[in-house]
C-alpha cells in the first residue's frame, strides 16, 4: 500500500473503521502516529435534524471546520453531500435513525464512507430540494457546525399555511386566497427617505370624508401574529430544571392561537408553529406578507440572577434603550440568529432591506399602546417585572407597518416561575391575560385595525 492511503497528517482509523480498512493502510499508520494531534481530523460530536414545513434543517456539530461538496440527482430525487476531513464513526450514524417519519422533504438518509476521509450523505427525498449548505462558527455552548438547510424548490408561502388549516366557510381564507393572487410585495416596504408611507402613518391622520373599503372587504377579521421565540438549534435560555424556553413558549403560543382562533373577528397565525429555528428577520416578514394587524413576539427568558421575577412587555426603540436591561435584553434576543444559525453569505441582502431602521415612531405608540394593555391584563394573573412598556432596539420588532411587541411572559431562570411556565394552567392564564389585553387594544382603536 502506497504511504499516501491516508493523506499526510491524517489521524488514526477512529473506531468504527472497518478490519479491510485498517489492514489496508498498512504501514503507513506508524508514521502518521507520530504527527501532531493538531493535524487530525475532525470528529463528529452530534448530528441533529429539525423538520419542519418550511425547511429541514440537519446539522452536524463538529470539533473543527470542515468543508463540504453537494449535488442533486433526479429519479429518484436524491441529495448528495460530501463531508470531507472525517470518517465513518457511531455519531454520523445515528443520522439515519434521526430521520423523522413525518419529515417533508427526507425519506431516509444513507452514510457511508465514500473515500478515505470523505464520507457520502445521500438524502432520498420526498420532494425535489434546494439545498443551502453552510458552516458556523462555535458560538454558544455549540462547536463547528456544518448546516443543511433542505428547501423546497417552491418556496413555502406564509398565506398558503393559513389557508390550509381553514375550514371552507372562514372568512380569512377567502380575503388571503385573494392577497395570494396579488404580488407579493403588494405591500411595499417603506424606505427611509419616506417615499413611501408605512401603513400606521397613513392611520394617524384624519379620516377622509369617503373612507376607502379597508383592504379585503368589512369582514375581514382582525389577524394577530404570534411569534413564538427560538426553536430548533436555539433553545433560547434554559431553567434550572431543563426547561428550554422555546418550548413552553410554543405552547403558549398554540394556547393562544386557538383562543384568537374562537373570537368571531380574530385570527392568529403562527410565525412558528414547530420546533425548528426561524430568523428574526424571517419572522417579521412573514407577519408583514400575511398583513397582520399586530404582531406578539412571546418569550420567558433568564436573568442574572435567578431573584429576577415577573412579566414584562418590550416596544421598538430606534435610539438608545429605556434601561440598561431592557438593552441587556435586546441583545440577548438579538442574538438569537447566531445560535439559531443563519446562513450570513446568503441572507445578508435580505437582512440589510428588512433590519434597516425603518419603523416609525406611530408603529412605536402603538406598540406600547397595546403592550400597556397587555401589562394591565397580565398583572392579574402574575406579578409585573416592570409596570411599563421598556424599549430597545429589538431586531424581531422592526416591521414598520405592524404594532409589535415582545412579551416576556415570566423568567425561565426563577425557579418559581420554571414552575410557573411548565404548568398547563398557569400557561393558560397569561395566554388568555394576552387575548384580553389584545381585545381591550381593539376595542379602543378599532379604526386603526379597520384601514390595514
Ligand atoms: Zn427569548
Amino acid at each position: 500500500m502506497a504511504e499516501n492511503a491516508y493523506p499526510p497528517g491524517a489521524e488514526l482509523p477512529p473506531k468504527g473503521f472497518s478490519r479491510r480498512q485498517i489492514l489496508s493502510a498498512g504501514s503507513s499508520l506508524l508514521i502518521i502516529s507520530l504527527l501532531p494531534r493538531a493535524a487530525e481530523a475532525a470528529t463528529i460530536l452530534a448530528v441533529r435534524t429539525w423538520p419542519a414545513d418550511e425547511y429541514t434543517r440537519v446539522t452536524l456539530e463538529l470539533d473543527a471546520e470542515l468543508k463540504a461538496e453537494n449535488f442533486t440527482l433526479e429519479h429518484p430525487d436524491r441529495l448528495v453531500v460530501d463531508i470531507q476531513g472525517v470518517s465513518m464513526d457511531s455519531t454520523i450514524k445515528q443520522l439515519v435513525s434521526e430521520v423523522k417519519p413525518n419529515d417533508p422533504y427526507i425519506a431516509s438518509i444513507r452514510v457511508a464512507q465514500n473515500r478515505p476521509h470523505v464520507v457520502r450523505l445521500v438524502f432520498d427525498l420526498k420532494q425535489p430540494v434546494a439545498p443551502q449548505i453552510f458552516t458556523l462558527k462555535p458560538v454558544g455552548n455549540y462547536k463547528y457546525r456544518l448546516v443543511l438547510d433542505l428547501y423546497p424548490k417552491v418556496a413555502h408561502d406564509p398565506l398558503m399555511a393559513l389557508t390550509k388549516d381553514n375550514t371552507d366557510n372562514d372568512p380569512l381564507a377567502a380575503v388571503l386566497e385573494q392577497l395570494a393572487r396579488n404580488s407579493p410585495d403588494q405591500a411595499p416596504i417603506p424606505t427611509v427617505r419616506g417615499q413611501e408611507m408605512p401603513r400606521t402613518a397613513r392611520r394617524r391622520g384624519p379620516l377622509p370624508p369617503m373612507e376607502e373599503p379597508p383592504d379585503g372587504g368589512p369582514n375581514r377579521p382582525l389577524l394577530i401574529a404570534l411569534d413564538p421565540g427560538h426553536g430548533g438549534e436555539d433553545p433560547g435560555a434554559t431553567g434550572r430544571r431543563g426547561t428550554h424556553e422555546k418550548n413552553v413558549v410554543l405552547l403558549i403560543g398554540h394556547h393562544l392561537k386557538k383562543l384568537i382562533d374562537a373570537q368571531p373577528n380574530m385570527r392568529a397565525y403562527l410565525t412558528r408553529d414547530k420546533d425548528y429555528f426561524v430568523p428574526l428577520y424571517v419572522r417579521v416578514q412573514k407577519a408583514r406578507r400575511v398583513k397582520a394587524d399586530l404582531f406578539v413576539s412571546i418569550h420567558a427568558d433568564a436573568w442574572i440572577k435567578p431573584s429576577a421575577r415577573g412579566s414584562s412587555v418590550f416596544a421598538l426603540s430606534q435610539h438608545g434603550a429605556t434601561s440598561s436591561a431592557a438593552r441587556w435584553m435586546a441583545n440577548r434576543e438579538n442574538d438569537a440568529d447566531l445560535i439559531g444559525g443563519v446562513d450570513l453569505a446568503n441572507h445578508n441582502r435580505q437582512i440589510a432591506k428588512v433590519l434597516l431602521d425603518l419603523s416609525t415612531s406611530a408603529q412605536i405608540t402603538d406598540s406600547i399602546r397595546v403592550g400597556t394593555r397587555i401589562l394591565d391584563e397580565i398583572s392579574k394573573v402574575n406579578r409585573l417585572h416592570s409596570r411599563q412598556v421598556n424599549r430597545a432596539g429589538f431586531a424581531v420588532l422592526k416591521a414598520p407597518d405592524i404594532p409589535s411587541i415582545l412579551v416576556e411572559t415570566a423568567f425561565i431562570s426563577n425557579p418559581q416561575e420554571e414552575l410557573l411556565l411548565l404548568n398547563p394552567k398557569r400557561r393558560a392564564e397569561i395566554a388568555a391575560a394576552m387575548l384580553d389585553g389584545i381585545k381591550d387594544y381593539f376595542a379602543s382603536n378599532p379604526a386603526l385595525a379597520r384601514r390595514a
